[in-house]
């Protein structure tokens, strides 16, 4: 049978650690920054802010920063929302109570399959890529063969904790840690279970700082409540958001949020600010309908993209009037507060009414021009891209 594994996002990792009583600080996910500020309020300050994508080294790619208070959460969230981190898009982030770290530790569970057992490595060298260790310093990392029939014990893993070199007032609660990692890993059906860092707080505290968490997939028929994970996987914040406002939209890396009637011209729009050298933020087809409040809605989820620096409305105007859409527009710029100058291209039935209502509201944030190329060249040089 095909092995199919399920890799968690840190903060799945943590609330999968929880189930098991693995200490982990107060905190909360969020997909936008004020989210971000109501978590940092629960968790109390100062927080970490922690971009969840599955790779490591986030913290060398700016994925974690610290904050002090509601204004830099909003900050540094934000920031960190428009990050792609070696190929990954931030979409969520997690925010915790910072802690004062101690030491930093190396705690995981994983299958040895040739010998058959469970195999627990640990360092007092945690916090690093392990596998640096490994290669480096690798008596610095002690390995332990857990028998599954005979599981393990407090005793046996205090012991192996001294072994690998944790500072005295830490064993009794690493222990206990590894303890429960060893259920987590065994009863919750992982390929790896792995804690880097465990730190010991200066305070005194044993806690997980980050987790690392595979599911064996095999096991998934023992486990409803994984089918939210497989969810998470598309689950786009954006794309969300759009949904409930009943819009057609896709979520994309680029700078340029697009806003178009008709999904075939709201493909070409993508095609025409790619090939000006500009990037998308989105494919959003409003459809036929382009009243105030499907306007207002596609600029709001728009707006709270915080990669988009500049929005390009392609409009051309058949069954839909022109002019209705001028109308739209400029109740929606009513309604909403937008962060990025707007660009329109405003074409087709009544496209002279149309332009005479918005005439009036153009300014260096609202700009027109007369075609999609002209509009795309705009809204990417207003991107801070260099058009072409
Ligand atoms: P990774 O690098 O992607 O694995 O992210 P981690 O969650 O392991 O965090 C990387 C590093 O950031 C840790 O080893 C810590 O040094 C630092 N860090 C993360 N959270 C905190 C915190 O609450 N307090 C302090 N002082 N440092 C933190
Ligand atoms: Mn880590």
């Amino acid at each position: 049978m095909e092995r199919t594994t399920v890799d968690l996002y840190e903060y799945q990792g943590k609330q999968y650690f929880a189930r098991f009583g693995i200490p982990t600080s107060p905190g909360g996910v969020a997909g936008t920054p004020e989210e971000a500020v109501t978590q940092g309020d629960a968790a109390g300050y100062p927080v970490v802010v922690k971009a969840q994508v599955k790779v490591g080294g986030r913290g060398k790619a700016g994925g974690i920063k610290l904050a002090n208070d509601a204004g830099e959460v909003r900050e540094r969230a934000g920031e960190i929302l428009a990050l792609d981190i070696k190929g990954h898009r931030v979409h969520r982030v997690w925010v915790e109570h910072a802690s004062d770290i101690a030491r930093e530790y190396y705690a995981s569970f994983t299958l040895d399959r040739e010998a058959k057992l469970h195999l627990g490595m640990l360092s007092a060298e945690g916090g690093v890529d392990i596998e640096e260790v490994a290669r480096t310093n690798p008596d610095a990392i002690a390995k332990l063969h857990v028998d599954p029939v005979k599981g393990l014990d407090e005793p046996t893993a205090r012991i192996w904790a001294e072994q690998a070199g944790l500072v005295p007032e830490a064993l009794d609660q690493a222990a206990a840690v590894l303890v429960k990692l060893y259920t987590c890993y065994v009863e919750g059906d992982c390929d790896l279970a792995e804690i880097n860092p465990l730190i010991l707080t200066t305070d005194g505290r044993v806690h997980a700082l980050d987790a690392k968490v595979t599911l064996d997939d095999n096991a998934a028929f023992r486990h409803p409540e994984w089918a939210e994970y497989a969810a998470t996987e598309t689950e786009d914040p954006r794309e969300l958001m759009a949904k409930e406002k009943g819009l057609n939209y896709i979520g994309l890396s680029g700078t340029v949020g697009i806003i178009a009637n008709g999904a075939g011209l709201a493909m070409s729009t993508l095609d025409v600010v790619n090939q000006v050298g500009g990037s998308a933020a989105n494919f959003l087809d409003i459809g036929g309908g382009a009243n105030a409040d499907v306007m207002a809605a596609a600029l709001e989820v728009i707006n709270a993209d915080p990669a988009v620096k500049a929005i390009f409305v392609n409009i051309f105007g058949g069954i839909t009037r022109v002019d209705e859409v001028a109308n739209g527009v400029v109740a929606a710029l009513d309604r909403v507060d937008i962060r990025s100058p707007i660009v329109l291209r405003l074409d087709g039935t009544n496209a002279e009414a149309g332009r005479a209502i918005l005439k009036p509201h153009l300014s260096d944030r609202v700009l027109a021009e007369p075609t999609m190329l002209d509009g795309a060249r705009r809204a990417v040089a207003l991107a801070g891209g260099t058009p072409s």
